[in-house]
């Protein structure tokens, strides 16, 4: 059971000596002249002053933020009051010079009939340091919302706005971010008119405990803007999985909308150029594809004419003669070669207008891969020889049916494996074909001068050749790859090439196959 001090029978001898050693701060001074009177151990052995030295000085010199003036005025009332007591926190100062900060209680009292003040003073430095830590913290938390993005809100669980960041204080139209405490969606003229949607929106978070993700078709703001908004609700749960509130954020998504349909019809403009450029290709091709082969045909028939006609006419002895004849037959077969060349372009920028814009042969049929690699490999054959370079075949057995365009499958395999021969001067050209999981992959690997890294991947778009025009390296029209990369797309598959520069290339492509 409590007991007062009497009843305990601790006399007052004895309570002098509990309060002499308390470690708190305990001092009595003279309410009129405030010199000390009594000043316990622990205050005397945290101000590091002697009793001597105190008895001379007041509470005043322990305290560096008052002046006589303003103490007085902080005792003044308890002077008259006599029960009153005040507490305040100030910072003491130690007879070293060092500061730390203290929790004063003062109340007024008599001892041995003199009016005097009593001061207990607790040592608050590590609570102020907790306080002063707390306090940067949540500074630094404020500064962290507010220099985020996005607008960031918290409401409770009725939907009432207990706080949000600066950025959602500007969009909602308040002065501060304090202005939005205690308000409704209702209450914000921002979002009247979605206000019964945005409760029921926060209910169903709540409820599910699920977060809900939006996107707000142009939003009237506070400045009366529109805007796009992309917000993001979810359920506030505390420590036992309870929902307290929602937290939301909101993002202004308007500038990536309008670059994001800027994009768009820049890309469908692009598209229409690209479609309006590959039918004026189309049309030029075709246009000079039909008078080139009658050219052609025509210097085929002059040239018959002149070998069986003309020059056995001619008398050779002559040396003018022999001379003029060497030259008509050396320009008739430079314009047939570079006639073919210009026909080849003309194919291949047909061929690939009309794959581009599907016009290509849609019918497949099963089709033995294995059959339309060897006869693209006899085709070639001759170019092989003609460099000295041998082409091996590493084929598994029975490999699965495709479901292909054989035409189509073997002018890959053709172009793959000319580029092959076509780059290649030394060495070998290797054709494999095996069965991986649910495809059949091709690899063309040659010797050959390799491609660097940085053209990879631009070999596949049209007309892209390595190596300089004016160095005459280019020995094709750039569009074989990706007259390749559209057929395989066409069938469903993937192409791609792994190459070093000076050691080789692999080329390979990978097509799904008819289930066994
Ligand atoms: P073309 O061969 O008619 O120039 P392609 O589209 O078939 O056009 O090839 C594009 C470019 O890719 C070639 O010009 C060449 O620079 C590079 N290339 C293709 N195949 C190989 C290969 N096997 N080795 C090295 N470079 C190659």
């Amino acid at each position: 059971m409590l007991k007062t001090l009497q009843q305990a029978g601790i006399s007052n001898t004895g309570f002098a000596h509990i309060l002499e050693e308390s470690l708190n701060e305990i001092y009595l001074f003279d309410a009129k002249t405030l010199r000390f009177l009594l000043v316990n151990k622990g205050a005397r052995l945290n101000l590091k002053y002697s009793m001597e030295e105190l008895s001379s000085l007041t509470p005043l010199d322990l305290k560096p933020e008052f002046t006589a003036k303003s103490f007085a005025e902080l005792l003044d009332p308890l002077r008259k009051y006599e029960k009153q007591k005040i507490q305040f926190e100030t910072v003491h100062r130690r007879k070293d010079d060092s500061l730390y900060d203290v929790e004063v209680h003062l109340q007024l009292s008599t001892f041995q009939s003199v009016p005097v003040f009593v001061a207990i003073i607790l040592d608050i430095t590590e609570r102020k340091k907790t306080e002063v830590k707390l306090l940067e913290t949540q500074q630094m938390l404020k500064l962290v919302m507010d220099n985020i993005p996005q607008s960031i809100f918290w409401k409770d669980k009725k939907s009432i706005y207990l706080g949000c960041n600066k950025n959602f204080a500007n969009e909602a139209g308040v002065n501060s971010t304090a202005d939005i405490i205690g308000k409704t969606d209702y209450d914000l003229a921002w979002r009247k008119e979605e206000s019964d949607f945005f409760r029921k929106c926060d209910r169903r978070v709540m409820d599910t405990k699920k977060a809900e993700y939006h996107i707000i078709e142009p939003q009237l703001q506070a400045d009366g803007k529109h805007a796009w908004l992309d917000t993001n609700k979810i359920p506030l749960c505390n420590n036992e999985g309870k929902v307290i509130g929602i937290l939301g954020t909101y993002e202004d998504i308007t500038e990536r909308r309008m670059m994001e349909k800027n994009l768009l019809e820049l890309n469908t403009y692009l598209k229409m150029q690209d479609k309006l450029k590959t039918e004026f290709l189309s049309t030029v091709a075709h246009e000079i594809r039909t008078p080139l082969s009658l050219v052609l045909g025509f210097v085929g028939v002059i040239k018959s004419k002149l070998n069986t006609v003309i020059f056995p006419q001619l008398k050779d002895e002559e040396p003018r003669m022999k001379k003029a004849r060497e030259q008509i037959e050396n320009d008739i077969k430079i314009i047939q070669s570079e006639g073919k060349k210009f026909v080849t372009l003309l194919d291949d920028l047909l061929d690939i207008t009309k794959i581009e814009d599907g016009m290509v042969e849609t019918v497949k049929e099963p089709v033995s891969i294995l059959s339309v690699a060897k006869r693209s490999m006899k085709m070639i054959s001759d170019l092989a020889e003609q460099k000295n370079l041998k082409i091996q075949k590493d084929f598994e057995d029975k490999l699965p049916l495709l479901l292909a365009n054989e035409a189509r499958l073997e002018q890959v395999f053709t172009n793959l494996i000319n580029n092959a021969i076509k780059f290649t001067e030394k060495g070998s050209v290797t054709l494999k074909i095996k069965k991986q999981k649910n495809e059949i992959v091709v690899n063309i690997i040659d010797t050959g001068i390799g491609i660097e890294k940085e053209y990879q991947d631009k070999i596949f778009n049209k007309f892209y050749q390595v190596g300089d025009i004016n160095t005459g390296n280019r020995k094709g029209t750039g569009l074989g790859l990706s007259i390749c990369k559209q057929i395989i797309a066409n069938h469903d598959g993937r192409i791609w090439v792994e190459s070093e520069t000076g050691k080789g290339s692999t080329f390979s492509f990978a097509l799904p196959y008819i289930s066994e």
